[in-house]
């Protein structure tokens, strides 16, 4: 017998058996390949909301108005030198690191995750980490830095290379034919869907992201804090993607989950947080923009935790407060009526003005 099949306001017919096969034969891992982008019937719906969401997030750089931010690199007497290097770090660092997560969704989760919905939304993130590199792009070419010198501090600077190392190593090790049906290999493709969600976008981004949000905070390069607020949100739904898609591998293939692994993946958090406080503290001059460091790197033990946890992990310090509680609130876009003023409303549809995990952050 059809039934009709409804997906938010469309309607579908749908053969009943196979419409039931085919959803048996959906997975994370190991299910049916086939060349049809078969996206019906879904069965994981968080994927595909989550994909509306992000296409409604859309933002294009350019919208974003850039002439005080100008104004203010070049005058000596609005920025001094630390706020020049903190903008230049925030430029340097992601634009290895968005290009590092858009190359191991395309060369690996994509490649390995099965059902097309998951696909879908994966390909969609892929292309928000494009956003962002052309976001980074435009705020060189309208401050008239050197790229060079920016790419130099990313392959110089000890601390940056070592985080670079931590989540590159954890993506090559899986390229190539990987046979999923070893546990072993599972636990490898788990570990590197939590690496790039929950300790690289999810933790290590942060250390940056609140130093430039701290300078957007006090009116400095606030063109510059407005495109890194937009791709703190795109971020959140990142860590959220991968967060899921996680938490369905697991679900799905029981035997990943054993107290070893999960006591391995706590450590790997550990070495996260480890490289991002050496990072503050050789890079991030915390305590000349009026911020103290103590709170800055409590801050990352606080977001570290809350990512274990998200993932049925026990935390590594537990109940640690937020020491920065403005930075969450600079975070939630949904509290500032006057944020989407501009051209940048055309690509807003009313869905994306909720963010659902504000207090994610
Ligand atoms: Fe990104
Ligand atoms: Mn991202």
């Amino acid at each position: 017998m059809d039934k009709a099949y409804t997906v938010g306001n469309k309607t579908f017919v749908l053969d009943q058996e196979k419409a039931e096969k085919a959803f048996a034969e959906k997975r994370v891992i190991n299910g049916r390949q086939s060349m049809c982008f078969n996206l019906l019937p879904l069965k994981y719906h968080w994927a595909y909301d989550l994909y509306k969401t992000m296409k409604a997030n859309h933002w294009e750089p350019e919208d974003v108005i850039m002439n005080r931010d100008i104004e203010q690199w070049k005058d000596q007497t609005i920025v001094n030198e630390v706020e020049r290097w903190i903008i230049m770090m925030g430029i340097g660092y992601f634009s290895a690191a968005e290009g590092i997560v858009g190359d191991n969704i395309l060369h690996v989760v994509r490649e390995q995750v099965t059902a097309p919905e998951l696909k879908l939304v994966l390909g969609r993130h892929a292309h928000e980490e494009n956003v962002h590199a052309d976001s980074l792009l435009y705020m060189i070419s309208s401050l008239g830095i050197n790229p060079h010198e920016c790419e130099a501090m990313f392959e110089d600077v000890e601390t940056i290379v070592k985080k670079n190392a931590f989540v590159t190593e954890a993506s090559h090790a899986l390229r190539g034919d990987t046979d999923l049906s070893l546990t072993e290999n599972k636990q490898k493709l788990a570990k590197n869907i939590f690496i790039f969600g929950q300790c690289m976008e999810g933790t290590q981004f942060y250390g940056l992201f609140g130093m430039v949000l701290s300078l957007y905070r006090q009116n400095k390069f606030r063109g510059i804090g407005e495109m890194f607020r937009y791709t703190l949100r795109d971020e959140s739904n990142h860590i959220e993607l991968f967060r899921n898609l996680f938490m369905d591998l697991i679900e799905e293939n029981p035997d990943v989950w054993t107290e070893e692994f999960q006591e391995e993946l706590r450590a790997t958090m550990a070495e996260a947080v480890k490289l991002e406080k050496e990072f503050i503290e050789d890079c991030l001059p915390v305590d000349s923009i009026g911020l103290r460091k103590q709170d800055f790197v409590h801050y990352i033990d606080y977001i570290a935790d809350r990512r274990l946890e998200g993932c049925g992990l026990d935390p590594l310090v537990g109940n640690v407060q937020n020491p920065l509680p403005w930075l969450a609130e600079m975070m939630d876009i949904k509290k500032e009526q006057n944020f989407f003023e501009g051209r940048v409303t055309e690509y807003q549809k009313a869905s994306s003005l909720e963010i659902e995990d504000d207090d994610d952050l």
